[in-house]
Parts: structure tokens; sequence; C-alpha cells
């Protein structure tokens, strides 16, 4: 498979300041150093609690923050590198469908206007022409074209995530970042977006960085994951390796809070329970950033940051356990 976006050694540091002149005291490290790939056509899944990065990640990828650090190849093409003028060029390939379509759609256009408003940016269809492009996105996502000129407050929650994912495939993009994009709908309705998703991305051969904390639904709907702690990606792999076989403590610890999706399995996994809170990302542990939690942790793991590493061919994570140099480093 061809890889079509090439993020390496991203990161999105926010600055802390303080005093009368606002000195630089530190950095907030919302993404640290962030390395992973995702192949044309596939849907990679970034999990992980709540303030681990993984939404500032997804913006940083398709720069709508200004990242500090890395790089990032979007169909060979330089996104974190190009001036403005490219930058607007780059767009039509990559967009985002937001958590919270109430918050992400403007309350005072209609749906053609919302869904149109990329047209008019990026492209000189005329009016009739654009009208056309119009009904054919609402076609697509399963909107009836009798609403065009309906507002965001007239729709249920699943039907505005259905205009704002119009919207973001109004100029054909590869590459879309879903960002937690069912978290803000009724469970009853979760599974209809998720599986428009899938059909969009099978008939468009679509590519997807899927974030979630929800780990039943990543299984469901992702190829690889990746998982995230404190800035970091601590573990990626194929789903199944990741959920059937996990390396990393934080991964296990995640997974062990999932439901077993076999009742009947033979062994059940033991729930580990975590203890103490996540560290500041302003103020991360030395050593592994997870050392302060692990229930595995050793003590070199408080003195030398794991390596990021590929472990078995395609499943990489960060952690002494896996580290085949691990007893030289603490001879
Ligand atoms: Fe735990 Fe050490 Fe591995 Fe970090 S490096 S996850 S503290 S065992
Ligand atoms: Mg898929």
């Amino acid at each position: 498979k061809r890889p079509l976006v090439e993020v390496e050694g991203l990161k999105m540091y926010f600055p802390i300041t303080a005093g009368l002149f606002r000195a630089k005291v530190g950095d907030v490290k919302a993404v640290d150093d962030v390395t992973f790939t995702i192949f044309e056509g596939e849907t990679l899944g970034l999990v992980g609690e709540s303030g681990c990065g993984k939404s500032t990640c997804g913006r940083a990828v398709l720069r709508l923050y200004e990242p500090t650090a890395g790089s990032v190849l979007i169909d060979g093409e330089d996104v974190l590198a190009a001036p403005p003028g490219e930058l607007r060029a780059l767009r039509p390939k990559m967009q985002m469908v937001f958590q919270d379509p109430q918050a992400s759609l403007n309350p005072r256009m209609t749906v053609a206007g919302i869904i149109g408003e990329p047209l008019d940016e990026h492209t000189t269809l005329n009016r009739a022409q654009k009208l056309a492009r119009i009904y054919e996105l609402m076609d697509k996502v399963g909107l009836n074209r009798d609403f065009a000129n309906r507002y965001p407050h007239e729709f249920s929650g699943g039907q505005r995530q259905r205009i704002g994912i119009a919207r973001a495939l109004a100029l054909n993009p590869r590459f879309i970042v879903c960002d937690e994009p069912i978290a803000a709908l009724d469970v009853s309705i979760q599974a209809q977006v998720v599986n428009l998703l899938e059909e969009l991305q099978d008939s468009l051969g679509l590519t997807y960085l899927f974030i979630s904390h929800d780990l039943s639904m990543v299984r469901h709907i992702a190829d690889r994951v990746a998982v995230m702690y404190l800035g970091r990606i601590v573990e990626l792999a194929s789903r199944d390796a990741l959920y059937e076989a996990p390396l990393h403590p934080y991964t296990q610890a995640l997974l062990s809070a999932v439901p077993e999706p076999d009742p009947n399995a033979e062994t059940t996994r033991q729930r580990i329970i975590l203890k103490g809170d996540v560290p500041s990302p302003a103020n991360p542990p030395k050593g592994c950033n997870f050392c302060t939690r692990c229930p595995k942790v050793m003590d070199l793991c408080r003195r030398v940051e794991p390596e990021y590493r590929e472990v078995a061919p395609g499943h990489f994570t960060a952690c002494h356990l896996h580290n085949q140099t691990a007893g030289q480093t603490a001879a």
C-alpha cells in the first residue's frame, strides 16, 4: 500500500507565560514528537483519554494550528512548509469533520450555503453547477434535497453531522480527519453516522484519521490504531495486533476497561486500574512519560526515555519491556 499521509517528529507546544511582561516560563507539550504514516484508503484510529493530545494532533496535521516542529506530507506535498498561497491550494485535499456539528455549522447559513461555501472559495462553478454539486453531495450523505434551504437548527444532531460531512466532501478530498465525529450524537444514531463514513470511504477511496476515545468503535472502523498518552504515541499496530496482543502497559490498561466482544471468551481480561492522574503536559515525568502510573515500572523507566521503535513487523511501541537493548542500558 502507498503512504498518503506521512507525519514525522510532529510537535505542538503552547507557551506558558507569567508575570507582567508575560515572560515565557515553559511549554505545554500537547503533541510531542509524534511520527506515523497513514496508507491510502485506510483508517488509522487515534485513541487515548481526553487531554492526551489527539485532537491537537489532528488539527496540527491539517495545519489548523501552526506546529512547533516536524513535517507532514500529504500525497507527497509538504503541508507544514507550504507558504499560505500554496497551503490554500492544498486545502481541498485535506478536510476535517468536527466533533460538534452544532458548533461547527454557521447557524445563519442554509444547508446549501454551508455545503456551497468551500465551492465558492475554491472553484469557479456557476450557480447552476454549484447547485447541482450541492444536491449531489446531499444525496451522498443521505440528506433530502428538499431541505437545501433550511437552517442547521431545524435538523437533528445526526442530520447536522451529515451536513458537516457533505461540506467536508465538497472539494473531493483524499484525506479526512474525523475528530470524535459521533461523540456528541445519541447512541442510537452513532452507528448510522459511522456506517455512512465507511460507505463514503469505500465509494470515494477516502483515507481517514479517526480520533476517538471509544475503543469499541475504533475496533469496528480502524485498520490500524495508534494510542496516545501525554502528547506521545506509545503504541501503534494493526487493529488485531493491538486489541488481541497489546504490548504497552498503558494500552493494556485502556483495553482492560473495554467490555469483551465475546462474552463466552475462555479467559476474561483482568481490569487494570491505573493509580493517580495523568500528569500535566507542562511538566511531564522524566524518563518514560507513563512511569508515574505504570504497573510494571522499573528503575530504568524513571531515568531513561524508552525509544519509540518497531518491535515486530508493523508494531511500534515505546517501552523498555520491549526494547532489546534495555538490559544493556540498565547494566
Ligand atoms: Fe512502564 Fe517502563 Fe514501559 Fe514506561 S517504559 S511503559 S514505565 S515498563
Ligand atoms: Mg474502513
